[in-house]
């Protein structure tokens, strides 16, 4: 049974919400069905931050959706769910309430392959990974519903586990992945039994699809939070097998540095309300470990661009598909690694050249990262930033003759 929570008490005004999620639930509601906003949006706000994104719970199927919206698309097959699409961009995904699960096709391991029954909104609650996410807000009336005590929790700034966290996260291991990235985005702590298990279960991260964990990661990457998402990860012992480049990346000399310095930066400019490249951020991720294979080259004499190139080769075939990482984003980080021999070179037409690059300015921010961790001196850098904005005459009094 749900405690129903008055606007008195949580503070949560309707018109805080995003104008689109607003009309997705009044026109449900006006065709005589239930819907709720739900999840991180109703939590975000009752701590104050700026939710993502708004989803909407209700009683009405994926078709009784869809033929409500003219913008509106169902989609996934694990779960159907409809995305109301609002202005050029805006998504509101609207899930169909959950079953309680009595009748879920599951594998050996207790994960569950497809859910798509349907039930009542206090199902649908047990279903949610943790008491903050099983929030229920009632645009007609301001009310929250709460099934597991979410708001408490909310207050007392932790993440706790609905149900039995083992067998929770048996039945999805990506629920360790969240518990982390939310407390990190959060700043909550997990509730030492939603924590503990974790370490143990790690293991069971292998069998989850490498486009699902890959989507994890890129939600860490723009939590804004995401070098203390990698930092924790790494208490919790989840990059462990998860991620096998992440291990290699941090042990390797030098390589905390650089990647702590690229995430700070992406956090930062998150902050700011600046984009992110993630073909950037995962040359960042990956680069001391093509550095230490590309020294390791000029070290038995290789020339310069070949040992990079091979290096690069290396590392990628390391990677292997565990990751996943899209191909688009592997041709970024590639012409983004190869240009960083070039700005060594600072006569003649060279740098006029690479001036006229399309990835200079992303090879540049790069080289900037490296300047600062003490890789290239930080003078090569000031030298790129000044070249790039001198006139004519200026850029040639700056050839460096004697290299
Ligand atoms: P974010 O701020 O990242 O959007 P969120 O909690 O809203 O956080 P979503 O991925 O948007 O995360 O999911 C919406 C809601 O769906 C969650 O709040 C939670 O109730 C439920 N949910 C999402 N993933 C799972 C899962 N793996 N297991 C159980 N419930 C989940
Ligand atoms: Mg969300």
């Amino acid at each position: 049974r749900a405690k129903i929570i008055p606007f008195a008490q949580h503070g949560i005004r309707r018109d805080e919400l995003s104008p689109s999620a607003l009309k997705v639930t009044t026109r449900l509601q006006e065709a005589g069905f239930d819907a709720f906003v739900v999840g991180g949006a109703v939590r975000d706000l009752l701590i104050g931050h700026e939710p993502k994104d708004f989803d909407v719970a209700t009683n009405a199927t994926p078709e009784e959706v869809h033929r409500l919206f003219r913008r509106s698309r169902i989609i996934g097959r694990r779960f159907r769910i409809v995305h109301v699409v609002f202005g050029r961009d805006e998504v509101i995904e609207v899930t169909t309430f959950r079953g309680d699960g009595s009748d879920l096709e599951t594998t050996e391991s207790g994960r569950i392959v497809s859910d798509n029954t349907y039930g009542s909104m206090a199902e649908d609650a047990r279903r949610r990974d943790f008491t903050a996410n099983a929030l229920y807000y009632n645009t007609a009336d301001e009310t929250i519903h709460d099934y597991h005590h979410g708001v408490r929790d909310v207050e007392a700034r932790k993440l706790v586990m609905i149900g039995p966290p083992i067998e929770r996260y048996k039945e999805d291991p990506v629920r360790m992945l969240r518990a982390v990235r939310l407390a990190a985005k959060l700043g909550f702590s997990i509730d030492e039994a939603t924590r503990k298990p974790i370490g143990h279960l790690a293991g069971l991260l292998k069998d989850v699809a490498s486009a699902r964990l890959f989507d994890e990661m890129l939600k860490m990457l723009h939590s804004g939070a995401s070098w203390a998402c990698l930092t924790r990860l790494r208490a919790e012992g989840l990059h462990k097998g998860l991620f096998p480049l992440l291990d290699a990346i941090i042990d390797q000399p030098g390589g905390e540095d650089f990647v702590k310095l690229a995430l700070a930066q992406t956090d930062r400019r998150l902050m700011e309300g600046k984009g992110i490249s993630d073909g950037f951020l995962f040359a960042a991720l990956l680069w001391s470990n093509v550095n230490a294979e590309w020294q390791r080259r000029l070290d038995t004499g290789e020339k310069s661009i070949p040992a990079l190139l091979d290096a690069m080769d290396t590392v990628e075939a390391r990677l292997g598909d565990r990751l996943a990482i899209p191909r688009r984003f592997l041709a970024t980080m590639r012409e983004i690694w190869v240009l960083q021999p070039r700005f060594e070179i600072r006569n003649g037409s060279r740098p006029y050249r690479l001036l006229e690059q399309p990835r200079f300015r992303a090879g540049y921010d790069f080289l900037c990262l490296r300047a600062e961790v003490g890789e290239v001196p930080k003078a090569l850098a000031e030298w790129w930033e000044h070249f790039q904005f001198a006139d004519g005459d200026r850029r040639e009094s700056m050839m460096v003759t004697d290299e």
